[in-house]
């Protein structure tokens, strides 16, 4: 039987948790500080979704998005994306549509999530939920709300974009 295999991007300002995230996701472990290991780009965790089973390479970045230098190469050929903001970090939430245009210029429109991490946090959030909600409309986007902390969501966010591609 044929397995599917996606490449996921997972984009959004530095410290909203996206390494965070991948670890949590492929490894199940949770760090205060992760440091990327040198020379993996991307980590793959197996599912199955809709009777498929399917292999998601989750691409992480070295924290080149500070810089605004995300190589072409992290990009190419990505299949899905997640794009990530922070509660307390209103700077990543302003972000994202910027990052929504950069995802479309390289990859085309692809399946993508809006990601609203720490929700852990929200006694100090910095976004309302109806902004979360009214920027995931306008972007065509589903919203998931997740705490990678707390392991709250993580995997409904990969299981829908799973979900989606199959579904192409
Ligand atoms: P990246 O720059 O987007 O890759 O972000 P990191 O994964 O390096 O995370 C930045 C910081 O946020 C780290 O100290 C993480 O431990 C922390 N962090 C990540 N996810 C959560 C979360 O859901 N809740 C809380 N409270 N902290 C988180
Ligand atoms: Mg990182």
């Amino acid at each position: 039987e044929l397995e599917v295999a996606l490449k996921v991007v997972i984009v959004g300002n530095g410290g909203v948790g996206k390494s965070s995230m991948i670890q949590r996701y492929c490894k199940g472990t949770f760090t205060k500080d992760y440091k990327k290991t040198i020379g993996v780009d991307f980590l793959e965790r197996q599912i199955e979704v809709d009777g498929e089973d399917v292999r998601l390479m989750l691409w992480d970045t070295a924290g080149q998005e500070e810089f605004d230098a995300i190589t072409k190469a992290y990009y190419r050929g990505a299949q899905a994306c997640v794009l990530a903001f922070s509660t307390v970090d209103r700077d990543s939430f302003e972000a994202a549509h910027s990052w929504k245009l950069k995802v479309e210029n390289e990859c085309g429109e692809i399946p993508t999530v809006i990601v609203q991490n720490k929700i852990d946090l929200l006694d100090q959030g910095v976004v309302s939920p109806e902004e979360a909600e009214l920027l995931a409309r306008a972007l065509g986007c589903r919203l998931i709300r997740t705490s990678v902390k707390e392991d709250i969501n993580v995997a409904a966010v990969f299981r829908h974009l799973a979900s989606k591609c199959l579904a192409e």
